[in-house]
């Protein structure tokens, strides 16, 4: 209950709307439904690179596909499994996914392809979290080198021993490690020296207004310089138009994600996708 009162916080404001419709017990309860009968489905958004236009690869992004309610976005249901624990066995299910379905197209013959996946703090606070992606891993052959774990900036300026240990381990485990919502968090470079990511995810909320606020464009253009002088790369959300395209691609951002390349899609129009833009393969 103790998170309750802070209700300033995004994440909690999202749960208290859902409140609305199905009260949090009533959520709680069918998303452990969820989890028992798999109700849980995974789309793929595509990443494309500013030089080529090829796909580099994906995010990989929940839906709920709920009986009666219909497809749940995550914004709705995600809180709510953060906060009950709940998100460490959905999260468990999303990787293993994300690993199989990735690996059918690397054998499709993109074996560039890497895939994206959401950690939340929860997820990382868990003890055997690392023995856990080491095993899905085993188990599933997948290369260490083509996943990339996405974590929230506001909880790097936590940072908590532990969590920050278990980073280091996942980066020496050779996978690679992505701020997502990047500029959100109010934290500055300074705060990324600990663990320093491999990328940073530039938040949709800094490229929609680029290209009618000048202000906005200049500190999309000093977050890529800045990135770049730390030698990581940088990835842009969200992007809608043609122009904020076109802005990137002179900024140097090397890849782009958004709903002008392709919403998050069913894994079928993935591999329909990736035909066009990076050619037949096999
Ligand atoms: P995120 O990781 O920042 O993902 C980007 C969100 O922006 C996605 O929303 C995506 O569909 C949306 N998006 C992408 N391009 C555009 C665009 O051009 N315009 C607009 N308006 N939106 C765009 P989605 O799929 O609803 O996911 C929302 C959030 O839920 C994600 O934000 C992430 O924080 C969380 N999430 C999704 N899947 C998972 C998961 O498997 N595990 C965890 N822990 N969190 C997840
Ligand atoms: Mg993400
Ligand atoms: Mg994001
Ligand atoms: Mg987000």
């Amino acid at each position: 209950h103790a998170k309750e009162k802070g209700g300033h916080q995004p994440a909690v404001y999202t749960a208290m709307l859902d409140r609305k419709s199905l009260d949090r017990l009533q959520l709680e309860h069918a998303l452990h439904h969820a989890i028992a009968h798999n109700e849980f489905m995974l789309l793929f958004q595509p990443k494309v690179s500013s030089a080529t236009g090829a796909i580099t690869g994906a995010e990989a992004l929940i839906r709920w596909n709920h009986t009666e309610r219909g497809i749940v976005p995550p914004d709705r249901f995600i809180p709510v499994a953060e906060e009950t624990g709940q998100i460490v066995p959905i999260g468990e299910w999303v990787l293993e996914q994300a690993f199989l379905a990735m690996d059918q197209l690397h054998k499709l013959g993109y074996p560039e392809l890497t895939i994206a996946v959401n950690l939340s703090p929860r997820q990382l606070e868990e003890p055997d979290l690392i023995e856990k992606l080491k095993a899905m891993l085993e188990k599933t052959g997948f290369p260490p080198e083509k996943l990339e774990l996405e974590i929230t900036e506001a909880f790097l300026i936590r940072d908590e021993d532990q969590a920050m240990q278990r980073l280091t381990t996942i980066k020496d485990m050779g996978i690679s490690i992505a701020i997502d919502d990047f500029g959100t968090g109010y934290s500055s470079f300074g705060q990324l020296h600990r663990v320093l990511p491999d990328r940073i995810k530039i938040d949709k909320s800094f490229v929609s207004p680029m290209s009618t606020d000048a202000g906005k464009a200049a500190i999309v253009q000093s977050m890529i310089q800045m990135a770049h002088s730390l030698s990581l790369g940088v990835v842009a959300e969200g992007i809608e138009t043609e122009e904020e395209m076109k802005l990137l691609q002179q900024m140097g951002c090397e890849e782009m994600q958004g709903y002008l390349f392709s919403r998050p899609v069913p894994l079928d129009d993935f591999a329909k996708q990736l035909t066009v833009r990076n050619g037949k393969r096999d």
